[in-house]
């Protein structure tokens, strides 16, 4: 699973301004796609379309050949993972924040979820492991640590497909590829990723969309967009 294809789709929030002008992209399952572009662009539209938070004015979107108006909520939520921008923890344990949501997870599973997306290491370094709190004596996560065990989490649901919404671009730059470096791992998993990403540094997506003013304006490959810039 996890193909997605957006074939000239338009979208606007409001009658006042349409935000997507006729995007067309195609996924195949396990691959990474990147979404650049300055802010306001349309990334994170792009993000909220897929979740069907807003449903699309032209166009169409499937996953796995299906139309998304076809597919139930219930099983659009088990296909797509989402890291979202900021990540918010409760101050309860670690292994709750990356279970959350899934209650039946044991903890033998958290901790392989961890693994996955590379937090482990930290957790393992604090003194009560995976007992520590959030918030409590003093412990604080960074940004990466946080999207970490946001990423956690959805490897724990095991999604087809996984959506990071600008998620690496408040990082500095040794976190962010310590995250591309969980990415790729996830994605030899066959995991297909959608990554939206102000910068353009995601070099090992498959596929990079240069998004502006609503308008796909590029489209290829790291290198094949370097050659013609
Ligand atoms: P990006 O992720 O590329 O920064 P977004 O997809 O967040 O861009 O936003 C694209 C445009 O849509 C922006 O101009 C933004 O102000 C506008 N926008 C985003 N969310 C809403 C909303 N809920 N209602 C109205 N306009 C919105
Ligand atoms: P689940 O049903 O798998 O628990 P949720 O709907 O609770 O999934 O979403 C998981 C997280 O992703 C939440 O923090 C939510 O705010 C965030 N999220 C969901 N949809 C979007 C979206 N379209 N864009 C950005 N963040 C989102």
């Amino acid at each position: 699973g996890g193909a997605v294809v957006f074939d000239d789709v338009y979208f606007a929030y409001d009658a006042e301004r349409q935000i997507l002008n006729g995007v067309s992209f195609d996924i195949k399952p396990g691959q990474t796609l990147a979404v650049v572009g300055p802010s306001g662009a349309g990334k994170s539209t792009i993000a909220r379309l897929l979740y069907r938070f807003y449903d699309i004015t032209g166009g169409r979107i499937t996953i796995d050949g299906q139309d998304l108006r076809d597919v139930t909520q219930s099983s659009l939520r088990s296909a797509i993972g989402i890291v979202p921008q900021d990540t918010v923890l409760f101050n309860d344990t670690i292994g709750y924040n990356i279970g959350y949501g899934r209650e039946g997870a044991n903890q033998t599973e958290i901790e392989e979820a961890a693994r996955g997306a590379s937090i482990h290491g930290f957790i393992e370094s604090l003194p009560d492991q995976y007992a520590a709190k959030v918030g409590e004596r003093g412990l604080k996560l960074s940004g990466g640590e946080k999207q970490r065990v946001a990423i956690a989490r959805t490897l724990l649901k095991n999604p087809p497909l996984l959506i990071l919404d600008e998620a690496t671009s408040a990082l500095d730059s040794r976190t962010e590829s310590e995250i591309q470096a969980t990415l790729e791992r996830i994605s030899e998993r066959r995991t297909t990723i959608i990554i939206a990403h102000r910068l353009s540094t995601v070099v090992n997506a498959d596929q990079i969309i240069v998004l502006e003013a609503g308008r796909v304006a590029e489209k290829g490959t790291h290198l094949q967009l370097l050659r013609k810039n």
